[in-house]
């Protein structure tokens, strides 16, 4: 499960994801990071089992968490299969089948818009 974390300035000078490893000893895979001098925010993925007990010791460590379901969407109706997504994504979301029709394999997005900003349709969105 990906879950994505808001750390306040203060926080992000401490090391919280190694904290919550070491203490729960479950396995945090960073998926993306972006701190700068006001907050941070990580995208980390987690065993679905664990998510729960990960997700309330990080808000009792006073970070800011969302569960994220789902990765980018797809509106079909938009789409032209042009293909700009495709070679901008970073984690081979997208692929084209035998008919040249886009597909997304979304479990593996880790939400870094890239593909929302290279698409000519308006044909991919985000929803957190
Ligand atoms: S948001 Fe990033 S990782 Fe997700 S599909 Fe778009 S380019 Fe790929
Ligand atoms: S960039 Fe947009 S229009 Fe082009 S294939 Fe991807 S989703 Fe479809």
């Amino acid at each position: 499960m990906k879950l994505l974390l808001t750390f306040s300035k203060k926080k992000g000078r401490e090391p919280v994801i190694a904290q919550v490893v070491k203490q729960t000893g479950v396995l945090i895979s960073v998926e993306r990071a972006h701190i700068d001098s006001v907050s941070g925010e990580v995208l980390i993925d987690v065993p679905d089992t664990d998510a729960r007990e990960v997700c309330d010791l990080m808000q009792a460590k006073g970070v800011t968490v969302r569960i994220l379901e789902h990765g980018v969407s797809l509106n079909e109706e938009e789409c032209i299969d042009c293909g700009a997504c495709v070679s901008v994504c970073p984690k081979e979301v997208f692929y084209m089948d035998e008919e040249y029709r886009l597909h997304l394999r979304d479990e593996r997005c880790v939400l870094c818009g890239k593909c929302i900003t290279a698409c000519p349709h308006h044909a991919l969105s985000q929803t957190l």
